[in-house]
């Protein structure tokens, strides 16, 4: 599905990642009917991570993308990349609950490893994207700080390699300068990065290693068989294996999985730049950093110093017709004292979201994959999933079946009443922010 509306169009947003791009040469175009080993659909980090970890392990790589590679929100996400996968992050003992003795602690170590397989690339292929490290999570009541100290404690089992610590209300302010927070929790191990040159950046990287990557290849259907066919109006891909990626963006093509991710929009801002004097009285360190509500703000500094601001979660499919009207406030609520401050960039996109909150991995029929729904906290988590359904064709499954065996149920009434049911627990997860349940 192509989206035309004031956040979408076929080329990149206006946003502060596609106007600072190192990398615009673009790819290649399909024409006639090619054979690959193995045809990914999507081009975000769901699709391009699948591309390069399959490329890896010798196979004949294709990948189509509807627009342009990181058009989707992996090139317009907060930047920020947190490890975790599969539930709440540092949840060790529902991860045993949800996948067993032995699937969940393998499942935490994947949580570390998805943070893990980005910093290996981005030495390995020598991706200029800006990483940074050091990351905060911030709470607003004694409820979040409770649950900070106890994820903490659970840490210490599980031999966590990087350094996580409680900030204490008296402290709060050396990393964030703000009245709104009452502590935090740190990481390390966690940190930024400029989404969309990272995405070219490891589509570049496989493309030398022989992937083909054809940009505005919109996947119009996908026939099943022994060697599926990938149909677009510019020509066909066969192949022995088929990865459908997509995530908020795959439209109708799969119905099965229309039904199962809802695609929810989030809305960022990027200021001028700031002085150091406003860095200063703001975020400090100019870590990422987010807060513990449902529809959370997020914001972090970028390498060229602008404060990139997100928030807002809508479910409609309706975006607000003034993205920095909605997101000011937002921000001056935070940090009153950049009142004045002019906003340069503004843009917003759809993730994924599934109903209990799991990446999705799966087969579609023996040899069509899928790899989707990963909410708001993707940009670690996608290059996971890639890497367990590559490690699936190539005849590994072990990981990849802890994944696959978990049951992923449509929204309620299907995709016509889905939107109307989550904005129905959407205004029940309002009530619990403003609550402080
Ligand atoms: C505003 C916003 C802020 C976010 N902030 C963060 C954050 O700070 N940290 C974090 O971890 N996560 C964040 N996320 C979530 C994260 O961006 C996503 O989970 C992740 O990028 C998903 O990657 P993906 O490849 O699965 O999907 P996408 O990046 O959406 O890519 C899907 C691609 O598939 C293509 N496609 C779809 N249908 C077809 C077709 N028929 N034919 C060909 N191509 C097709 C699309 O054009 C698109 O490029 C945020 C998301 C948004 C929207």
């Amino acid at each position: 599905m192509r989206l035309k509306d004031h956040v979408h169009s076929d080329d990149y947003p206006s946003s502060y990642y596609a106007a600072t791009i190192n990398d615009s040469a673009g790819f290649s175009q399909l024409e006639g009917d090619q054979s690959f080993d193995v045809c990914i659909i999507g081009g975000g980090f769901s699709g391009v991570a699948s591309a390069l970890h399959l490329s890896e392990r010798g196979f004949n790589v294709c990948l189509l993308e509807q627009n342009l590679i990181g058009w989707g929100a992996t090139g317009r996400n907060g930047g920020q990349f947190i490890g975790g996968y599969a539930h709440s992050l540092w949840d060790h003992k529902g991860m045993v609950k949800t996948f067993g003795e032995k699937g969940g602690p393998a499942v935490w170590d994947m949580a570390v490893e998805c943070v893990d397989i980005i910093k290996n690339w981005v030495e390995k292929y020598d991706i200029d994207c800006d990483m940074e490290f050091g990351y905060i999570d911030v709470a607003m009541n004694p409820k979040e700080m409770d649950y900070f100290r106890r994820t903490i404690d659970a840490l210490e089992e599980t031999k966590y390699p990087y350094e996580v610590k409680i900030v204490e209300k008296d402290e709060i302010t050396d990393y964030v300068k703000s009245d709104q927070y009452i502590g935090g929790r740190t990481n390390d191990g966690w940190g930024q990065v400029h989404v969309l040159n990272l995405c070219i950046g490891e589509a570049r990287a496989a493309e030398k290693l022989g992937v083909k990557i054809y940009e505005r290849a919109v996947v119009t259907d996908i026939i099943h068989g022994s060697r599926p066919k990938v149909v677009t109006a510019r020509g066909t891909v066969t192949a022995d294996y088929v990865v459908v990626t997509g995530n908020g963006y795959l439209g109708n093509l799969v119905p099965k999985l229309e039904s199962r991710v809802l695609p929810a929009g989030s809305y960022i801002i990027a200021t001028e730049p700031l002085t150091d004097e406003q860095i200063a009285n703001t975020a400090p360190l100019r870590w990422p950093t987010c807060d513990q509500r449902w529809a959370l703000d997020y914001f972090r500094i970028s390498k060229d110093k602008r404060m990139l601001f997100g928030g807002l979660a809508t479910y409609s499919g309706r975006h607000p017709r003034n993205i920095t009207g909605a997101i000011v406030p937002k921000m001056l609520k935070v940090f009153p004292q950049l009142k004045g401050v002019k906003v340069d960039y503004e843009w917003g996109g759809y993730m994924g979201i599934g109903l209990n909150r799991i990446p999705m991995v799966g087969r579609l029929s023996d040899n069509v994959y899928f790899a989707t729904g990963y909410g708001g906290h993707g940009v670690a988590p996608t290059h996971m999933s890639a890497k367990l359904v590559s490690e699936a064709i190539a005849g590994q499954a072990e990981r990849y079946d802890i994944l696959a065996s978990i049951n992923h149920p449509p929204f309620p009434g299907g995709k016509y009443l889905m939107k109307p049911a989550h904005t129905i627990g959407m205004a029940y997860y309002r009530m619990r922010d403003a609550l402080g349940w």
